[in-house]
């Protein structure tokens, strides 16, 4: 059975873009920054340096995704720290960290985080009538995982 985790009011986001992708979400962001200004902002390295300098809006910087970031938003995650991921991942260009790439999308989706990718299911979150509502996530239960046998 899962359990619920209840999403309501001041919103933990995380916002990634790769190096192709800045520019998209630095421009999504100013477009909506009084809405990101009423949440609390997180983002690898670089892109948070981007943001806070066009949002004039403190941001908690992590490090950069390469180095590490991807994998500690994805820890936010595991420990139900983030309620929203916002990732411009560039889908033609290789990334050095490809793996963390991978690794950070996987969990959102095993957590079922909200996520959006792109600047069109962005824009579909931030306008949700559910934003504004106390949302109930279904956090998947891995009970049955966890209790495996893994040793005849
Ligand atoms: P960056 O990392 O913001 O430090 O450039 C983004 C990424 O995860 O590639």
């Amino acid at each position: 059975m899962s359990h619920i985790r209840i999403i309501s009011g001041i919103k933990r986001i995380a916002l990634v873009a790769h190096d192709n992708k800045k520019k998209d979400l630095i421009e999504w962001a100013i477009h909506n920054k009084s809405f990101l200004s009423g949440h609390e902002l997180i983002s690898t390295g670089t892109t948070g340096r981007l943001l806070e300098a066009n949002l004039k809006q403190p941001i908690k910087k992590l490090l950069s995704g390469p180095l590490g970031g991807d994998q500690q938003i994805g820890s936010l995650i595991a420990e139900e720290k983030l309620d929203l991921l916002i990732f411009f991942w560039d889908p033609m260009e290789a990334q050095p960290h490809d793996s963390d790439v991978k690794a950070l999308l996987r969990l959102a989706v095993a957590r079922n985080i909200l996520m959006a990718c792109n600047r069109t299911t962005a824009d579909f979150i931030l306008t949700s009538a559910l934003l504004k509502e106390d949302y109930p996530i279904a956090v998947p239960d891995y009970t049955e995982y966890l209790t495996r046998k893994v040793i005849d």
